[in-house]
């Protein structure tokens, strides 16, 4: 499916900043974040309305997320040895980072893996989560999912493969009016459910079958799932 343009939701629904549910929005916040995109970035980078704490409260996780991410597929914490220039440009200007990825950086059996922050990592897939939901759906998600889920993509079970790439399931429709609403009465969703935002960085997908699923894969190598159980 080509990444679509035109947003239908309905602008009641942006009194309320997405994240938090509270405050008014000052903001418009990029889904996803830029931070897992490559410039050029694509035209038409969905946005939703966010309040500036909470904006601006994402921010430094997300950076911590995309480093994270990036040592992760690389096999290090070593700046000369990653392949994003805007990783490395990061965290270059972020020693602090830098040296808490560092620290996370641990080797067994000449395998290296990184201890994750997970709380602050399920931050940021939380919010992409809610951001593409909003998007999709119209409607805003408040509450903190059901579960979180992610990994590797080379690491998946045959089980976990076909349950990750099962084709769309719905036991409802979208939100009247929602852009998820309209591609499925032009069976777009149903044919290709995958959205690219950015070829080689950026799929997601959304499912309607006992709740909101939202499935996500960054930089062709992380498979994440955020799922509310019946709550919209
Ligand atoms: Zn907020």
């Amino acid at each position: 499916m080509k990444y679509r343009e035109m947003p239908h939701s309905d602008n009641r629904l942006d009194e309320f900043c997405l994240y938090c549910g509270i405050r008014e929005p000052d903001t418009n916040d990029h889904v996803p974040s830029k931070i897992l995109l490559d410039r050029p970035f694509p035209d038409h980078l969905h946005m939703v309305r966010s309040c500036l704490e909470c904006n601006n409260g994402f921010s430094l996780d997300e950076q911590y997320f995309a480093c994270l991410i990036e040592c992760v597929i690389c096999g290090t914490s070593d700046i000369e040895k990653l392949n994003r220039k805007r990783i490395k440009d990061i965290l270059i200007r972020q020693p602090k980072l830098k040296a808490r990825l560092d620290l996370a950086k641990n080797e067994s059996n000449g395998n290296i893996f990184f201890k994750i922050e997970e709380n602050r990592v399920n931050n940021v897939l939380v919010k992409l989560a809610k951001g593409h939901t909003k998007f999709e759906n119209s409607q805003p998600i408040i509450e903190d999912p059901s579960s979180i889920w992610m990994k590797p993509l080379h690491m998946l079970t045959i089980e976990e493969e076909n349950s990750f790439f099962a084709p769309l399931e719905m036991d409802k429709f979208p939100e009247v009016g929602s852009r998820a609403l309209i591609s499925v009465t032009e069976a777009r969703l149903v044919n290709s459910p995958w959205i690219t935002v950015q070829p080689n960085n950026y799929h997601y997908m959304m499912n309607f079958n006992s709740g909101t699923t939202v499935r996500i894969i960054i930089w062709e190598y992380l498979a994440v799932e955020v799922k509310w159980n019946n709550i919209i």
